[in-house]
């Protein structure tokens, strides 16, 4: 298997009306987002009380730009010591002031922050980008957006908790540990900030290693929404201090997304205390495509189903089963829109896939393919250029596909999706079910009555019907089993953040 290529130009889409001069090259031009505006500083301090401060004792790590394998930034390696700062400036905090504003003022410092995330977004996405590897498209109209869609949605509840829960009394719970990953840096911050804050907490927020220049980014937009110092502590350094801020006895609540293996740890290492614990893993969905349902659609679909931010997303729709009747027209035009799909520089506005985050992940990437390989699965991998620097994967697809393949049964994390077949809905909802995870699915079919079905019978927290990877702030998002537990988004997500206990 070759993961680069050189580049070869394809012949037009036949709607391009150039199908007569057959073989007619043509290429998209390249169309480049704007890095000038952007001030990545050369070095950043751990965010408490909000200052940057460094790191006690000084030390730090090197952030790069996957798509480039170049230096961004050093940001602060903490230490145990330092997380302790971090909490007891969270505490102070939660004591003297955040808890004791009234809802409404605490939603005003979230509209704030809303607000000027709307106006500082193209800086966010192109850091964002700069920094994930995810195309500039993607930072630009999902991350960002959705980031401050989240806190303007939290900032309607701060002032209205008392109505969300019938006969319970609604009380802030004190000081949020919290600690995401590297997929969807700014939005898991957003899902994670906006209702504990909401909800009258304060947190210490621990970012992925490889991505922590949007939180430091939104560091500066705390400090310019005036909120209160060390209501939002942002620390950095590697599992172990996620782990430290974890078990730190003065926290109360702990909010983690990232792997099964970790979130298993974290379970372990909070169980028995008073802390309060949310946990968002991993996924491996199904999308169930019938033999009623519009084609041209699902495709589109199954497309951003798994090869949406490089495949690398929790609830992507990594199995996708066709019921047997449409297997082979709906194969034939899968095979056709991924080869399609332009693969290279995120920054560029017409890239579909980009980077993958790390070296690491982009080494689990590729073992988990040939382990597909070896077991037999048939790989199709398009046509495509990929750039000679970075770490970047050929968005695949794999036939001949069994229920016991490795690639079938392990969350692959990449542009990787297993193509499988059924014939009754019953035994979709079977081999659908089959995994140790129940994150998210997704039903393609034009009956309403079948949809409500699959949708009842599927041990999944969400499932899209003739859609795929929609978020919204107003929606609870989570799992079931090795996914996880507790929801975020929506009234449930305001839940997690608040002690529900008292009756009134
Ligand atoms: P991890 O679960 O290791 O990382 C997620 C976050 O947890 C990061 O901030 C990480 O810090 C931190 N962390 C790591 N170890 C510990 C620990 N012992 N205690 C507390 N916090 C810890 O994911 P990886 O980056 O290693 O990715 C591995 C696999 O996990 C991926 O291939 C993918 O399958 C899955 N994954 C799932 C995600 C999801 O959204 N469900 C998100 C990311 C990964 P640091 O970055 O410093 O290591």
């Amino acid at each position: 298997m070759t993961l680069t290529k050189k580049a070869e130009s394809r012949p037009a889409p036949a709607s391009w009306g150039l199908a007569s001069r057959p073989g007619a090259p043509w290429e998209y031009a390249p169309a480049p987002e704007a890095t000038d505006h952007i001030r990545i500083r050369p070095e950043y301090g751990l965010f408490i009380d909000n200052e940057f401060t460094p790191a006690k004792p000084k030390k730090t790590f090197q952030v790069i730009n996957p798509a480039t394998e170049e230096p961004l930034a050093k940001v602060a390696h903490a230490s145990k010591a330092d997380v302790d700062r971090a909490v007891r400036a969270a505490r102070s905090a939660y004591q003297n002031t955040w808890s004791r504003l009234p809802g409404s003022e605490r939603a005003k410092y979230l509209y704030r922050i809303a607000r000027i995330l709307q106006e500082r977004s193209r800086e966010f996405a192109v850091v964002e980008t700069m920094n994930s590897g995810k195309p500039i498209k993607e930072s630009r109209d999902v991350d960002v957006p959705l980031a401050a869609a989240h806190f303007f949605y939290y900032a309607g509840w701060a002032d209205k908790l008392d109505f969300a829960f019938s006969g319970l009394t609604p009380r802030s719970l004190g000081v949020a540990a919290q600690v995401i990953p590297w997929n969807f840096p700014l939005l898991m911050l957003a899902w994670k900030i906006a209702p504990a804050l909401a909800c009258g907490n304060t947190v210490i927020l621990k970012p992925a290693s490889t991505t922590p220049l949007t939180a430091y980014l939104f560091a500066d937009v705390v400090r310019q929404a005036d909120l209160p110092p060390g209501v939002v502590n942002i620390i950095t350094g590697p599992g172990e201090i996620g782990m430290e801020l974890v078990r730190h006895p003065d926290v109360n609540k702990v909010a983690f997304t990232g792997s099964t293996a970790v979130g298993k740890m974290i379970a372990k290492a909070v169980a028995g205390t008073h802390k309060k614990l949310t946990l968002e893993l991993g996924g491996k969905a199904a999308n169930i495509v019938f033999d009623d349902a519009p084609l041209d659609q699902a495709i589109e679909g199954i497309i951003n189903g798994i090869y949406f931010n490089q495949g690398e997303v929790c609830c992507a729709g990594s199995r996708l089963f066709v019921q047997e009747s449409v297997y082979e027209p709906l194969l034939d035009k899968l095979k056709a829109r991924l080869s399609t799909l332009r693969v290279g520089d995120p920054l560029d506005k017409n890239t579909d896939v980009g980077a993958i985050n790390s070296a690491t992940q982009l080494a689990k990437i590729q073992e988990l393919v040939e382990s597909g390989v070896e077991e037999g699965a048939e790989i199709f991998q398009p046509d495509c250029e990929l750039p000679g620097r970075g770490y970047f994967f050929r968005p695949t697809l794999f036939t001949s596909v069994s229920q016991s393949h490795r690639i079938a049964q392990e969350e692959i994390f990449g542009p990787v999706l297993s193509v499988l077949t059924f014939r009754t809905p019953e035994e979709a909802v079977e081999k659908a079910n089959n995994t140790p995870y129940g994150l998210s699915a997704g039903v393609w079919t034009e009956k309403g009555s079948r949809i409500f079905k699959m949708v009842a019978a599927m041990k999944a927290g969400v499932v899209w019907a003739n859609t795929f990877n929609r978020f919204d702030p107003t929606s609870p998002f989570g799992g079931y089993k090795e996914s996880g537990y507790g929801r975020e988004g929506g009234i449930h997500g305001l839940g997690a953040y608040l002690s529900l206990d008292g009756a009134s």
